[in-house]
């Protein structure tokens, strides 16, 4: 398998950190993961096509992690995506697509419906919503474990996946605090994607901090649970408040240094 992290920053407009996305290409598919701002541009950069996407998977439905979708489904249509697109999601996915694309978009796609390259299929999409405490996926060569995680919120579903094929494992977490689910899934992972949005002492101060992982949780249930490679991302960055470096130590100082990366748009790694 190889991973690909197409952006590492989240909502704020921030050049070097664009919204949250991911590839992993399996058995030559290459499975989207969240589609935050510019993942479609990112996605042209790191060599995909934007036809290459059949499949996405939403962690959830935060607009950073889900702005680009839109873009995505239409711009691949338009440019000659002849299949349904299908659509991984926790609850609330069908909705979401419904609103963009019978609602938001409709009158758009009417217009382009008339247009003789572009395929009735390539405007459908097929959702699958995850409402099971565990659902498993199956694709040629792999299987997807999706569970429900935490984003401390009674109002929004959360998933998180892990991708195995070929003996070897990639979790991919969104925004999440810590939980038994994903504890659970995580354990001897060959690498783990997750969010590191905070350093502590802004997640202990600000209202919202319970919405994320403290860094320091993360890198020390990571090492327990025998995660091999630990990838950060989700990036908060604020110059002059919210800077990358105090987070990566507070990590570091439980997972340790080797086996931790952090996060950079376009970096790609081979699992
Ligand atoms: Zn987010
Ligand atoms: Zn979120």
């Amino acid at each position: 398998m190889r991973f690909t992290l197409l952006g590492s920053g989240a909502v704020r407009v921030d050049m070097d950190h664009w919204g949250p996305a991911q590839v992993v290409e399996v058995n030559g598919e290459a499975l989207l993961f969240d589609c935050g701002r510019g993942a479609s541009m990112r996605l042209t950069q790191a060599g995909f096509s934007l036809l290459d996407i059949k499949r996405a998977f939403l962690t959830h439905l935060h607009y950073d992690h889900t702005c680009d979708f839109p873009y995505l489904f239409l711009t691949s249509w338009v440019m000659g995506r002849d299949v349904p697109m299908e659509v991984v999601g926790p609850r609330g996915t069908q909705a979401f697509c419904d609103g963009l694309f019978k609602e938001a978009y409709r009158e758009d796609i009417l217009t382009r419906r008339g247009h003789s390259s572009y395929t009735p299929q390539g405007c459908e999409y097929d959702v699958c919503e995850v409402t099971d405490d565990e659902v498993c996926i199956e694709g040629p060569g792999y299987v997807i474990r999706i569970v429900h995680v935490q984003h401390k919120s009674h109002i929004l579903d959360n998933l998180a996946f892990r991708i195995e094929a070929n003996g070897r494992s990639i979790v991919v977490v969104g925004d999440t605090t810590v939980c038994d689910a994903l504890l659970e899934l995580a354990t001897g992972a060959d690498l783990l994607v997750h969010e590191c949005s905070f350093p502590s002492a802004i997640l202990e101060r600000e209202n919202w901090g319970a919405f994320h992982t403290d860094p320091r949780e993360l890198g020390r249930w990571a090492r327990e649970r025998g995660v091999k490679k630990l990838l950060l991302k989700h990036f908060c960055l604020r110059p002059g408040v919210v800077e990358l470096e105090p987070m990566v130590v507070e990590v570091r100082e439980e997972f340790g240094s080797a086996g931790l990366i952090v996060g950079e748009d376009l970096m790609s790694l081979e699992v």
